[in-house]
């Protein structure tokens, strides 16, 4: 009788829930369970030592060694290289926050693996095994909050800031030149047209945080500012003229990247006095 795991396709489970339902050890990338006859594979975005990516609906997946040239014929590679020939179920988990794992579904080898290069644990180039695996459901079923993705994106780059440039460089010169892509889902809030004009008309072609005349003008002449919440939607903000100013480009980012108290009571005030 085969493993009944109960799962769907974007179901998020812990460590511990991982363990309980596949009967595997607690870490590793490849845990094989002899309880449940299953292989789960999975792919820690948090720690960036493996480029595992999706090409099209195809997971490009990194074998197990985390120094030196890989072996096919050592642990875990050696099962999942032979997993189509054998009985051992093969699951596919990502995780992008920590303790947080995303279950994609059952997989299967549709390739022969292959050779890369990839930087070890030591920062040194070595050969690794990548394994070419598909889903046996459908990959537009997944759909991974998007959060994720920045929290991910996070992550590296508090990695990467760390990195001597040495090795920034021989990172930046080893990523995938291919870059995986993959089905998000975000949440959108319907603004509305007639705030955001008004409160660009209200700012005449000037930033209200900087004081400065919009840095260009459109296609058709108008000058170029961007709308701006003062309290974000996505903080449960207003879509009112209130809530509402008229940004350059680089003070639009500035508050999305600082929201520096100060910043956001002189919006405040510029916002009240139409
Ligand atoms: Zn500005
Ligand atoms: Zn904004």
């Amino acid at each position: 009788m085969s493993f009944e795991h109960g799962l769907k396709p974007s179901d998020i489970l812990t460590n511990q829930q991982l363990m309980d339902k596949f009967k595997c050890a607690m870490s590793g990338g490849m845990r094989f369970s002899h309880r449940t006859n299953t292989l789960v594979l999975i792919s820690d975005h948090t720690k960036s030592l493996y480029d595992d990516r999706w090409i099209g609906d195809v997971f490009h997946y990194t074998g197990m060694g985390k120094v030196g040239d890989q072996s096919l014929d050592y642990g875990q590679n050696k099962r999942l290289n032979q997993s189509n020939h054998t009985d051992v179920t093969v699951y596919l988990f990502e995780v992008f926050k920590q303790n947080n794992y995303v279950f994609l579904g059952q997989v299967y080898l549709s390739n022969h693996p292959y050779t890369e290069e990839q930087l070890d644990d030591n920062q040194k180039l070595r050969l690794v095994w990548v394994f070419p695996l598909s889903l046996r459901n459908n990959h537009n079923e997944i759909l991974i909050p998007i959060e994720f993705f920045e929290s991910r994106e996070k992550i590296q780059e508090k990695e990467a800031i760390k990195m001597p440039q040495e090795q920034l460089t021989k990172r930046a010169l080893s990523a995938p030149k291919k870059p995986g892509s993959r089905t998000v889902v975000t949440k959108t809030y319907e603004r509305d047209i007639y705030v955001s004009e008004f409160a660009k008309a209200r700012a005449n072609g000037v930033c209200q945080l900087c004081e400065k005349p919009a840095p260009f003008h459109t296609k058709k002449g108008d000058p170029y500012l961007e709308t701006h919440h003062i309290e974000w939607l996505s903080k449960g903000g207003e879509d009112t003229i209130e809530n509402t100013v008229a940004l350059c480009p680089n003070c639009h980012r500035k508050m999305h990247s600082l929201n520096a108290k100060k910043d956001v009571e002189k919006l405040r005030r510029v916002a009240a006095r139409s």
